[in-house]
């Protein structure tokens, strides 16, 4: 399939468990060549943004803006992270560095380990938890960003290989399976990331928006 400059939306993340989705997710929209930077990017990965960790609204804006800027491509960032209630809504915004502060092989289990560990002997209250995913776009001077949920419990033992970060140990509310026990076109149903990218195209078609310049 050839490649057409103005088909192309450029994802500003180099996880590639979040590429994985968002590359089911944009299934429908077979006229969008969608890519991480990386693809774009000779020095995708030594591209600095400013991560606050307070906001996800800023990070994901400021991945997508650092993205656009170098690559002219409408870029998309994604920030997200889990708020678990007993443990005061952290790790939040934190979330990919909650037990090692660099990201890399093994962060996944050792932040699930960390809080399975601070969650332990306390009561059920204490482990509802919810995920965000918020969604910014950048392209061509306007940003458009969004939002979504997906509400839970953190269970005591992890289960189910799919999917990635705190997967195996979220059960989704009305459902008896962890994240990572799902399929992929299962999680892309109910996820924050899902309901994100649902409430960006709302906006982008409320706003008359179009990935790609007729
Ligand atoms: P970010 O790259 O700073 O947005 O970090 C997001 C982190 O939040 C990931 O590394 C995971 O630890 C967690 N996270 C976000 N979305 C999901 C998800 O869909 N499943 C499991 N963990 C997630």
């Amino acid at each position: 399939m050839g490649m057409r400059e103005s088909n192309i939306v450029v994802l500003a993340t180099s996880n590639l468990d979040k590429v994985k989705e968002f590359k089911a997710l944009f299934k429908a929209h077979t006229q969008l060549n969608v890519a991480p930077a990386k693809e774009f990017l000779r020095n995708a990965d030594k591209l600095k943004y400013v991560e606050t960790y307070h906001s996800y609204e800023e990070n994901s804006l400021a991945k997508a803006r650092t993205i656009n800027l170098a690559c002219h491509y409408p870029a998309l960032g994604d920030d997200s992270g889990l708020e678990i209630q007993g443990l005061d809504q952290k790790p939040g915004p934190l979330s990919a560095r909650y037990a090692i502060p660099k990201a890399g092989e093994g962060q996944d289990e050792a932040n699930v380990q960390k809080v399975l560990s601070e969650l332990k002997g306390k009561k059920d209250e204490d482990r509802k938890a919810k995920f965000t995913a918020c969604l910014s776009v950048v392209m061509e001077g306007l940003s458009i960003t969004a939002h979504g949920e997906l509400h839970g419990t953190i269970i005591e033992e992890p289960r189910g290989t799919n999917g990635f970060g705190y997967d195996p140990i979220f059960v989704p509310e009305g459902e008896t399976r962890t994240l990572a026990e799902m399929t992929q076109d299962e999680k892309n149903k109910i996820s924050h990331r899902a309901k994100a990218f649902d409430h960006l195209l709302e906006l982008l078609s409320e706003n008359r928006i179009e990935w790609v310049k007729p």
